[in-house]
């Protein structure tokens, strides 16, 4: 509850320039975009995993240490693993619970999923426990993606890494801030769903996964308001269809991963991490996040 609340502090200070108000008043897809989008991202990827490989246990990458401290959690009941993909030649450091919705096989397959170089934008993927549905969060500033709960859908994935496409390749300015994606917000009529209507970060990470769906597969699922919403998408596939929509893209421009460290936890390092990590989540607008999704 705590991490809840200080997470809406965090997206009220975020919503501070202005978007309090919803966006806009017509919903393209009502019913959220995981039921039309998903089956077409499923039918038309497949994972380029190679390879798995757990750690030994007692040690742990500092970014799960941080996100499992903080949520509450044990380093020691971390699951760390590397994953190798095909097109890329340095494997990625997941973590997952032990009690994770998310098995390891799930997270290797929806992250593996999307094309490499969205996938470039991430630095570990995070899965936690939750009781029901799924919850995540991104902390664009370092380029870890937290899932909580049954986050299999790749909807979801694309959303996430969407912040991070949003924000960490100008951290100084995100694209969902700048003039051009303001204004083509502006000629546009619709949000994709009603989740887009948080604010214009959620909006942003909304409509990745529809232009991921149509570059993909040259269409996007029946519109309730035809078009509504072509300005952004068409804005987004300019920009970014091509290097990172794409699959014939590249494995570039990973963030390093954070450096090993002991599941160990003294009281008195737990209660140091705890104050870092609580500064960082409610004054840093580069935690993005809980996106709650049905
Ligand atoms: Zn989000």
């Amino acid at each position: 509850m705590v991490n809840l609340l200080s997470n809406i502090v965090v997206l009220i200070a975020l919503s501070a320039g202005g978007a309090l108000a919803k966006l806009k008043d017509r919903i393209n897809y009502p019913n959220g975009l995981s039921t039309p989008f998903g089956p077409g991202l499923s039918e038309n990827t497949e994972s380029s995993a190679q390879w798995l490989n757990p750690w030994g246990a007692g040690w742990i990458p500092e970014g799960c240490k941080d996100r499992f401290i903080s949520k509450g959690y044990n380093a020691s009941d971390a699951q760390v693993f590397n994953i190798k993909y095909s097109d890329c030649g340095r494997a990625w450091t997941f973590c997952r619970h032990k009690d994770a919705q998310l098995s390891i096989e799930d997270m290797a397959d929806s992250f593996g999923r999307m094309s490499v170089h969205m996938r470039s934008l991430v630095r570990h993927p995070i899965a936690l426990p939750k009781d029901s549905g799924c919850s995540a969060q991104a902390y664009t500033n370092i380029g870890d993606i937290v899932m909580y709960g049954n986050c299999k859908a790749l909807t979801v994935w694309l959303h996430e890494t969407g912040h991070q496409l949003d924000a960490r390749l100008k951290p100084s300015e995100r694209f969902s801030g700048t003039e051009p994606w303001l204004k083509a917000l502006g000629n546009d009529t619709c949000v994709p769903d009603s989740y887009a209507n948080t604010n214009t970060i959620e909006d942003f990470a909304q409509v990745v996964v529809v232009a991921q769906h149509n570059t993909l597969l040259g269409y996007i699922p029946k519109e309730a308001y035809p078009g509504c919403m072509e300005n952004r998408q068409g804005l987004l596939e300019d920009t970014f269809g091509e290097d990172y929509l794409e699959y014939i893209g590249r494995c570039s421009n990973r963030p390093k991963d954070s450096k090993t460290v002991s599941t160990e936890t003294t009281k008195r390092e737990r209660m140091k991490l705890m104050k870092r990590v609580k500064a960082q989540e409610e004054n840093d607008p580069d935690v993005v996040g809980p996106c709650s999704f049905s």
